[in-house]
């Protein structure tokens, strides 16, 4: 199968199916998650440093290529806006969105909010991502250019 899935079947398929767990979100959670630990001063919320991540244990590997391009990079203080998030998709409230997985992550969410022009968005992050296969929101016909997922066509 190829990676990143393409599509809600090959990201059920892939990372797991997280609709029986709406009140077990705990044991969806322990099942697929790991922390990834990020460098001091990276991505700040609130202000304050954020010391790991929440992801998939998939997902993983690939949100550390990004952070490791981006410490390579000298890239830091970027606002954090979450990574992991069991929730519905806020462009399409019938699906989950991609947060649910922990194959998502929001950064820059004051500058670059959903809906709002892709432009504003760090062009160092964009190619960081990018170059790991993730899928930016700022390319979408609605864009959501705070948002990088590991997932195409969902
Ligand atoms: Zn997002």
């Amino acid at each position: 199968m190829r990676f990143p899935p393409c599509g809600l079947q090959q990201v059920l398929l892939t990372y797991g199916d997280p609709r029986g767990f709406h009140d077990n979100q705990a044991l969806w959670e322990e099942t697929i998650l790991r922390y990834l630990s990020v460098p001091p001063g990276m991505f700040l919320w609130l202000g304050q440093s954020v010391r790991t991540i929440r992801v998939h244990n998939l997902a993983a590997p690939s949100f550390g290529q990004v952070v490791h391009t981006l410490a390579h990079n000298g890239v830091s203080g970027i606002e954090y806006g979450g990574t992991y998030n069991f929730r519905l998709n806020r462009n399409n409230p019938n699906q989950l969105s991609t947060h649910t997985w922990g194959i998502a992550i929001d950064l820059n969410p004051t500058k670059c909010p959903n809906g709002s022009n892709p432009n504003f968005q760090d062009v160092r992050l964009i190619a960081a991502f990018r170059e790991a296969q993730f899928v930016w929101g700022g390319t979408w016909a609605h864009p959501d250019p705070m948002h990088f997922q590991l997932a195409e066509g969902i």
